[in-house]
């Protein structure tokens, strides 16, 4: 991957971050405590200022030094578990495809939460977005897209399991998971890069 692309796969993750910061906020106000646009924000523009640094890396590395930025910079429990996600997109290697690497990911997620689809978080898209890549599809970005779309709407009926939300018991029943959201803007975000689109 060029040093380009990296900058472009930065700026647009952070942008969609920014720009969506208030309703990340809401969401997880409705079934959490209210700062996921926070911290998200703080960890996405904490990647910004190191974009010079890590568009010259290697993708592989890239991948691990960002991941470690969101695991220092972010309070949540988010922070952690974006960050473990990414660092273990890194030790994929310089050369994994993407379901395999995205597939590490969502392995270290799921170690690092103890926790799997149906439990209303961040892994009810980025499963269902792994399991749409590794079909293999004609149209791998549309095909995302799609994925990430549907698990973050299946999240609304969900009963939380994991996280703050789950506190709430049946009452985080009929609300969107915040950081279900913020995967599948940052699946998105990504994909208008592969597009071309940004
Ligand atoms: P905090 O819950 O500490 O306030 P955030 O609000 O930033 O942190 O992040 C909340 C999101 O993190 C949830 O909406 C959910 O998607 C995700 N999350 C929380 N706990 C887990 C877990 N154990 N496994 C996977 N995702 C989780
Ligand atoms: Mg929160």
């Amino acid at each position: 991957m060029t040093s380009a692309a990296i900058a472009r796969l930065i700026d647009a993750a952070a942008a969609a971050i920014r720009d969506h910061a208030e309703e990340l906020g809401a969401l997880d106000r409705a079934i959490g405590d209210g700062d996921h646009g926070l911290n998200m924000t703080r960890g996405f523009e904490a990647i910004v200022e190191q974009r010079a640094a890590l568009a010259d890396l290697p993708i592989a590395t890239a991948l691990q030094k960002a991941g470690m930025t969101l695991v220092m910079k972010v309070g949540g429990a988010s922070g952690p578990l974006y960050g473990s996600l990414l660092m273990a997109m890194g030790k994929a290697g310089e050369d994994a495809p993407l379901a395999e690497r995205l597939s590490e990911g969502v392995d270290a997620v799921r170690k690092r939460g103890k926790s799997g689809p149906g439990e209303k978080t961040m892994l009810d898209v980025l499963v269902p977005v792994l399991e749409a890549l590794r079909v293999g599809p004609a149209d791998p970005v549309a095909a995302a897209r799609r994925a990430a779309d549907a698990g973050l709407e299946a999240t609304r009926a969900m009963l939380a399991t994991k996280g703050r939300a789950s506190f709430l018991g049946e009452r985080s029943v009929g609300h969107l998971d915040p950081g279900a959201r913020s995967s599948a803007l940052l699946v998105h975000a990504v994909c208008d890069v592969l597009e071309g689109r940004s």
